[in-house]
């Protein structure tokens, strides 16, 4: 942490700061020239309140030079993290992942159908709501437990692995025996009891991007499952609210180069909810994987146009059909596979 002084700041002022950093446990190097000084932390900052400096008297702007992250970040595993799943699949290596399936699950006939139509396409993953967080609480709460069953057993059938979301805590010994992966959605991102009791847990998390969270705090966010001991966390970018209109959330790809950059774990781009329509989806889903991400969730349903919720963003399956040998061409361009 750097803390610049005002060029009026006196003497008092400047000692005063540097007490108020010292008792923070830190070093502190002091360089006074002409006109400014500036105060360098040397220590443990990681876990500081820089707005406590700023607002002392001669104080004139503090800057963060590491990360607040310490498990997440890229010098914590320089080479990236692959994520294995016990039948081999992965997620984070050279070969880009396919997570599909309907928002909802909502009936056996609809989720083996998707089931199949994931497995012809050559992807690994069935991801489907079991518990639904809904805008109204009017709207399709989801199936619970009984549709969770039913995702495992269409993802069983056909060798898939199953992710779904978990919105509570008491939601999570009950999903253990049908969930591969546990989804955290973007409502939950900073739902902290949560994401600490999934680091309890030995399975691997699948963490969205909040609504209006900037990528530093998914980052911290995922900080909390890691720090529990669970290492195995997937981020996911599904798009932010901004004040564009045009479409349902504004899809933030360049958070997909600079999630690289920043941290060691997998990303994944959710074009589904990052547009929130149905022929946007192609456009921004070949837009992640050329950006680099490490696999692509999308809302698939056979009936698109009917799912009992985010109809107006889930393809239907000719048109997802059509989607994976176009990002199949994309993933080989950047020199991936699919
Ligand atoms: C979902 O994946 O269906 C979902 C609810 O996503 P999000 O949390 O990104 O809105
Ligand atoms: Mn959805």
């Amino acid at each position: 942490m750097i803390v610049a002084m005002q060029e009026k700041a006196t003497e008092e002022q400047i000692i005063s700061v540097i007490e108020v950093m010292e008792e923070t446990g830190v070093h502190v190097h002091r360089t006074t020239g002409a006109t400014q000084t500036i105060l360098a932390a040397v220590g443990p900052t990681a876990g500081l309140d820089l707005s406590k400096f700023e607002v002392l008297p001669g104080v004139l702007r503090v800057h963060r030079i590491s990360a607040p992250y310490k498990l997440a970040g890229r010098a914590f595993r320089p080479e990236g993290t692959v994520i294995e799943f016990p039948n081999g699949a992965t997620i984070g290596g050279n070969k880009v992942a396919v997570i599909a399936g309907p928002c909802a699950v909502e009936n056996r006939e609809q989720i083996f159908a998707v089931a199949a139509c994931v497995k012809a396409v050559g992807g690994g993953f069935l991801r489907g709501g079991a518990f639904k967080p809904r805008s109204s609480p009017y709207a399709f709460q989801g199936l619970g437990i009984p549709g969770l069953q039913l995702l495992h057993e269409a993802a069983q059938t056909h060798g898939l692995l199953t992710v779904s979301e978990v919105m509570e805590i008491s939601q999570i010994e009950a999903m253990l025996p049908y969930t591969d992966c546990f989804q955290v959605g973007a409502r939950n991102m900073q739902n902290f009891n949560l994401l600490r009791e999934l680091g309890q847990v030995r399975r691997p998390v699948l963490l969205k991007r909040g609504i209006a969270a900037t990528i530093e705090e998914l980052l911290l966010s995922s900080e909390y499952i890691m720090s529990g001991g669970n290492y195995e966390v997937i981020l996911c970018e599904r798009g932010i609210r901004t004040y564009e209109t045009a479409t349902r959330n504004t899809m933030d790809i360049a958070a997909i180069p600079v999630i690289h950059k920043l941290s060691h774990l997998p990303i994944v781009g959710d074009p589904s909810h990052g547009t929130g329509r149905r022929d946007m989806v192609p456009a921004m889903a070949k837009a992640a994987v050329a950006a680099g991400a490490d696999a692509i969730l999308i809302e698939i349903h056979p009936n698109a146009d009917k799912s009992a919720s985010d109809a107006a963003q889930t393809l239907f399956l000719d048109q997802f059909e059509q989607l994976t040998r176009e990002l199949r061409v994309i993933a080989t361009a950047v020199g991936r596979s699919l």
